[in-house]
């Protein structure tokens, strides 16, 4: 057996949805929608199932959903891309393993920005690359290029680069961006750009794809997930966009990872891609009044949270809270005695520092369970700070 997963624990989104399944709290944790999502796409996945192919479809994809994820971004985000250029996999989890097979090889240094999704440290040591990872600092988690310099070295090899950012929930302006493009030219390194909440954009930002700038559409893997997209995050399809040259080994590594992704599931994509600029809006209007609202009921009950620029989370800051205590327990606390379920971000960092003082919440669910969720982490609050007052 391999050591790497000898002595992995279960990811902590899976740690936290267990607890919230076992003890019945509000899952707050993990980030998912508790929506159906939209029915015009679930409709046209039943259609596909009951009338299209239920074999394998292309390894690289349906080519009516590559064509449609193509004019997705030319549409969306007025990116050069073709069908040709597209890859479709199983979720942007398979995308990332897929582009790290294909672009490392054994002893080449990547980046990572910490904190860091929880899959890319392992899925970079597995393809045998070695680490470099780059902290950002809260509360503003801004990308200092100097630190991204520092750790660039002859053996560099690629970033990943994730992009409106789990779990900081920051959106890179175009001044970090810039810095970042140029530098990964050069030193010639290829950017595994993660950006599937590049949809879940508050206060009229707009998503800035690396892949745009200047020089960067040779050197960039674009990641995208439809998950994200429509609210449907148990579907696991994925895109990869990128030049031939580098899109053809990634589609080697999926062709033995997963081959292909069900086609009925692509179809709906492929429809719900093209679906009016409204529809995008939409959804991304309903998000930001979800964390408005959780953000507004935590803060007048005596909370601290950082700013959400983009994705389903937002951070609490425990000890501008008033809570003492290291984000595990507090996080398991919530579960037990609270009944809510939350990500401790100390569980994002690699080989553990990082703050122990914020915890992820998840607010893409409807008022209710917001509502319910914030009265609940707030009387435990009081009963806390009242348990803990001088006598
Ligand atoms: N992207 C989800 C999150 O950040 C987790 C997905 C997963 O558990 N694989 O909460």
């Amino acid at each position: 057996m391999n050591p790497l997963y000898t002595s992995m624990p279960t990811t902590i989104f899976e740690e936290m949805s267990a607890l919230a399944r076992a003890t019945g709290a509000i899952n707050l944790g993990q980030g998912f929608p508790d929506s159906p999502g939209p029915a015009d796409l679930l409709q046209a996945a039943a259609d596909a199932v009951l009338t299209r192919s239920n074999q394998y479809p292309p390894s690289m994809g349906l080519p009516e959903t590559r064509l449609a994820v193509a004019r997705h971004y030319q549409a969306h985000q007025g990116l050069d891309i073709e069908a040709d250029e597209v890859l479709i996999t199983s979720g942007a989890t398979e995308a990332i393993a897929a582009a790290l097979l294909a672009v490392i090889s054994p002893g080449d240094e990547v980046i990572l920005f910490e904190p860091t999704y929880d899959a890319y440290l392992p899925l970079v040591l597995r393809a045998g690359g070695v680490p470099k990872t780059v902290t950002l600092q809260p509360p503003d988690w801004r990308l200092a290029l100097e630190d991204v310099a520092a750790a660039v070295g002859p053996r560099t090899r690629a970033i990943v680069f994730n992009n409106p950012m789990n779990p900081t929930a920051r959106a890179f302006d175009r001044t970090e961006l810039a810095a970042l493009a140029a530098l990964c030219i050069a030193h010639d390194l290829a950017a595994i750009c993660d950006e599937v909440w590049e949809h879940v954009l508050f206060d009229d930002r707009r998503h800035l794809p690396l892949f745009g700038f200047e020089g960067m559409a040779e050197r960039t893997l674009k990641i995208g997930s439809a998950g994200k997209i429509f609210a449907l995050t148990g579907w696991k399809i994925g895109f990869v966009l990128a030049r031939p040259r580098l899109l053809g080994p990634v589609a080697r590594a999926h062709q033995f990872l997963t081959f292909s992704t069900p086609p009925n599931l692509q179809a709906a994509v492929a429809f719900g891609l093209g679906k009016p600029l409204a529809a995008f809006e939409a959804m991304r209007a309903e998000l930001q009044r979800s964390r408005d609202r959780l953000a507004s009921a935590l803060v007048a009950g005596g909370f601290s949270v950082l700013p959400s620029e983009g994705t389903y989370f937002l951070c609490v800051d425990l000890a501008a809270s008033g809570v003492s205590g290291e984000d595990r327990e507090i996080c398991r606390r919530w579960v037990h005695d609270a009944g809510v379920a939350a990500i401790p971000l100390s569980a994002l960092y690699a080989a553990g520092g990082g703050p122990t003082g914020l915890v992820r919440l998840c607010f893409a669910k409807t008022d209710a369970v917001l509502d319910e969720a914030a009265k609940r982490l707030i009387q435990w609050r009081e009963a806390r700070l009242a348990a803990h007052a001088p006598a």
